[in-house]
């Protein structure tokens, strides 16, 4: 019965039928409750105590409240299970027939948070949406706390890929989907669906003129774009539903072409461990070694460097000039980078100035960074333009500085819930307040030896009740001497209490002073987040060139420290890497020396076939050179003695980790898909690396599989991409007499008085020997079963009268082992329970293969 319950209640459930999808908080004094089925989940998620709240006659509904002052921490845990929370506050401070009007502030989704407690400072924290259409497809992302907004259209037939290598790049927190449209399984982030006409191009289209105040969206690049349109649209429209006050930061909308950088599909980017390990650790990856940023904007913007390459020759060479800069004199680097430390988020806190979220102490941040940029800007001194050029410039914002310093106190409260925010001077209707408070306390506080020595009363007293506030005690038996103009109030056992009207007067000035001040400041700090936020574009700009400055000066830093050396970048499709290393093997191997390697492919040479036994370093060295090419066209110098490098569009990667198991399917069939993959799609200017292709699979299929896309590469006429092979099969190396463009490489192995000793070396010609035994060796195998297997592979090498490794292996274990079975000893090996379906039917498929033919 509607009419019964509570008008409160009748309240929530007027906004919770607005917000049926999300929890809502609802703001209670001092408590947000969560009622019904949202507090069940609240209770359970949270681990808060379930209560109830009557809502009727005889009617008592679920119930859990957190307490208002850690709502950030509550908040955080739900957004990471996948909720989202509408935040519903009391508003305005009058109640209406004796109830607050409340409403929802904002929706909190993980591609929305703002508070600083919830989010990676070292990381973007994106909203994307994505509209497909045929085979075209409309991306849009944007990051609410740094202003970033941008959108892109992708087309061709190979989009499903190139649509999740972007995501993948962008590693949304939030991805928006039209209802209805496929996609979504295995999209980063977490998927919200909307209504598919949000995603309408007339409807996106007026989002965006209205929220740009724009007359054509021409001026935005979306010309011809209909699906990026529709995917920005789509956004702004999520965001104002969400979270109204952030859309008005965003005021610029930028349009980009994939073309504009270089390619690297998920699994390129997992296996080169651009950004974490496999492990998802940042100390291993690339980023680890790199990041020698000292800011929170340059740990973001190194981030977005590694994961885009530049394919522009001349805009990676102005970063390269950067690099140089700072790379040659170490003085100036160690200054710059001894300025830029102390710098705060100016990114973010300037976000947060514009949406209305900063505190006192935020403005306080962005003053101690603003003071810091005379001092950033004379420690470059003749090297700032040249450096600028790339960067963009480093505005000194004087006048924010001065607005900053004349108005905020140097030690603010943390909330504007407390008084003392803006210095003394500022204001002189502020000073009036404080100043007449400050005499009044004065007053108050003197007032009892004025009055002791005007009465004559030795035992006058003043003192404070939350009753009467003020008043002047007497002891009863002076009582009678009180003058005349105190005002009797009350009558103790042993004294009367009075006042007076004047000390009233300074009472109420006193009592008031501290809500008139509170309200002032609050005006006064408005006023000035509005001044700071008028020039929120210059501040972003200044924010992201110190950012890129920093990742300039880290980039130096590291190549500085590792020895690298600045790359040459041309457009002819060159690789000629002298004496490369590993970047983060380099840095890894205690106390041993990194063996460096050439990678100088000949004119004429496609496809590089390297052989060598296990732990040689096959795998690092083709690691290396794909990481040296993408650190080259980041704008990076490079772990080498020299490198040319023609500029490359995309790397592709087949590193065979070897018990990855995707989505039920087998790792042989991963291997093939990503295969399929790079032959699909690879072109002339691209970089394949390809690692024991065909592993997966029975030793037969294997090798045809890896000899017949070796062929491939190397004849169609599309890909004769540069192509480094490296592989156990030796019958391999027999390609280099039949094809013209493939070359032999192994890697160098000593065999000193009978001790195998890896050298790392990569050099020409073939392996002619697998050293499988030695590996065994060091795994730790007893030395009986190592011993053992060397005098069963000399029998083996002198019965067959040719070195082992033209041997199919299978077959040497059929002749070794007559009177066992190899179907049954693998059998037995197997584990059914780690078997998925689709594995144990590829297994039955290889035995059928490898026994039956
Ligand atoms: P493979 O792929 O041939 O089995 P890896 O590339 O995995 O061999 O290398 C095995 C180990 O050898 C690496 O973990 C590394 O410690 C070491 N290693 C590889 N290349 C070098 C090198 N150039 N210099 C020194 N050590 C290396
Ligand atoms: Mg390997």
């Amino acid at each position: 019965m509607v009419e019964d319950v509570t008008p409160i209640r009748q309240q929530y459930l007027e906004i919770k039928r607005q917000y049926p999808n999300a929890i809502l908080f609802f703001r209670l004094g001092d408590f947000y409750e969560t009622f019904d089925q949202d507090a069940e989940i609240a209770a359970r998620e949270l681990d808060i105590v379930l209560t109830g709240r009557n809502v009727a006659r005889g009617t008592r509904v679920p119930m859990a409240g957190i307490p208002f002052h850690a709502v950030d921490n509550y908040l955080s845990r739900l957004i990471d299970k996948g909720y989202h929370v509408a935040i519903c506050e009391q508003v305005g401070d009058q109640p209406q027939k004796g109830l607050f009007p409340r409403e929802v502030v904002r929706v909190v989704t993980p591609g929305t948070v703002v508070e600083p407690e919830l989010l990676h400072g070292d990381a973007n924290n994106y909203l994307a949406s994505l509209v497909t259409q045929e085979n075209r497809a409309g991306v849009a992302y944007v990051d609410i706390t740094t202003g970033e907004f941008a959108a892109t259209e992708l087309a061709g037939e190979d989009l499903e890929n190139v649509l999740r290598a972007e995501l993948s790049r962008l590693n949304p927190a939030e991805i928006l989907l039209p209802e209805g449209q496929g996609t979504g399984n295995g999209l980063p982030g977490q998927v919200t669906r909307r209504p598919a006409w949000h995603f309408e191009l007339g409807r996106c289209r007026e989002t965006l003129l209205r929220h740009f105040e724009a007359a054509s969206l021409d001026g935005y690049g979306l010309h011809g774009m209909p699906l990026a349109t529709r995917a920005a649209g789509a956004i702004l429209d999520y965001l104002e539903d969400t979270q109204p006050s952030a859309a008005g930061l965003l005021d610029r909308l930028s349009t980009y072409q994939l073309s504009e950088f270089m390619l690297l599909d998920a699994p390129t980017r997992r296996n080169l461990e651009l950004t974490e390990t496999l492990r998802g650790d940042l100390h291993g990856s690339l980023l680890g070694v790199l990041d020698k940023t000292v800011t929170p904007m340059g740990r973001r913007s190194i981030r977005q460097w590694v994961n885009k390459p530049l394919l522009d020759i001349d805009a990676i060479r102005r970063r390269q000039a950067g690099v140089e800069i700072l790379w040659a004199d170490g003085l100036l680097r160690a200054s710059v980078r001894a300025s830029l430390r102390p710098l705060a988020d100016l990114e973010r806190l300037i976000g947060r100035v514009q949406s209305g979220h900063a505190s006192p102490r935020d403005l306080v941040a962005i003053r101690a960074t603003l003071r810091c940029l005379p001092g950033i800007r004379a420690a470059l001194g003749q090297a700032l333009e040249p450096l600028t050029e790339g960067i963009g410039e480093i505005s000194p914002l004087a006048a924010e500085l001065a607005l900053l310093e004349q108005a905020v106190d140097d030690d603010p409260p943390a909330t504007l819930q407390n008084s003392g925010v803006i210095r003394a001077g500022f204001s002189s209707e502020l000073d009036g307040v404080v100043e007449a408070s400050r005499h009044a306390r004065e007053w108050i506080a003197a007032l009892e030896s004025v009055e002791r020595s005007r009465t004559g009363i030795k035992t006058l007293k003043v003192g404070y009740n939350k009753v009467f506030g003020y008043y002047i005690e007497i002891s009863r038996g002076s009582a009678d001497q009180a003058p005349a103009e105190y005002i009797r109030k009350q009558t103790l056992v042993n004294a009367e209490r009075f006042i007076t009207p004047e000390m009233k007067e300074y009472e109420a000035l006193v009592l008031n002073a501290e809500d008139r001040i509170r309200e002032i400041e609050s005006r006064l700090f408005r006023e000035i987040c509005e001044r700071l936020a008028s020039s929120g574009q210059i501040f972003l700009r200044t924010a992201r060139a110190l950012g890129d400055l920093d990742v300039l000066a880290a980039l130096a830093e590291a190549a500085a420290l590792g020895n690298y050396v600045r790359p040459e970048l041309v457009e002819e499709p060159l690789l000629e890497i002298r004496e490369g290393r590993h970047p983060v093997v380099e840095t890894s191997l205690a106390g041993e020396r990194f063996v460096p390697n050439e990678a100088v492919f000949e004119a004429g040479e496609i496809v590089r076939i390297i052989t060598g036994p296990n732990m040689s370093g096959k795998s690092t060295f083709l690691r290396q050179v794909a990481l040296i090419v993408l650190m080259a066209q980041m704008g990076s110098f490079v772990p080498a003695k020299s490198a040319r490098i023609g500029v490359v569009d995309r790397i592709f990667t087949r590193i065979g980790a070897q018990d990855e198991i995707h989505a039920g399917q087998s790792t042989f069939m991963v291997e093939m898909i990503e295969t399929s993959n790079i032959l699909h799609h690879a072109s002339e200017r691209s970089l394949l690396v390809l690692d024991e292709i065909g592993r997966g699979t029975s030793t037969y299929d294997g090798l045809s599989i890896a000899w017949a896309v070796v062929e491939f590469i190397h004849n169609h006429p599309r890909l004769r991409a540069r192509t480094l092979f490296a592989t156990h099969y030796h019958e391999l190396t027999q390609l280099a007499s039949l094809l013209p463009g493939v070359r032999n490489y192994n890697v160098a192995v000593s065999e000193a008085e009978g001790r195998v000793v890896f050298l790392h070396k990569i050099v020409p010609g073939g392996a002619d020997r697998s050293y499988g035994i030695h590996v065994a060796q060091l795994a730790g195998l007893p030395r009986q079963v190592v011993l053992r297997a060397n005098e069963i592979l000399q029998t083996l090498e002198a019965s067959s009268g040719h070195a082992t490794h033209n041997r199919p292996i299978a077959a040497q274990q059929m002749a070794l082992f007559p009177e066992t079975n190899p179907l049954i000893d693998e059998l037995r090996e197997l584990d059914v329970n780690t078997l998925s379906p689709l594995e144990a039917l590829n297994k039955l498929y290889e035995w059928q293969q490898k026994y039956l033919k």
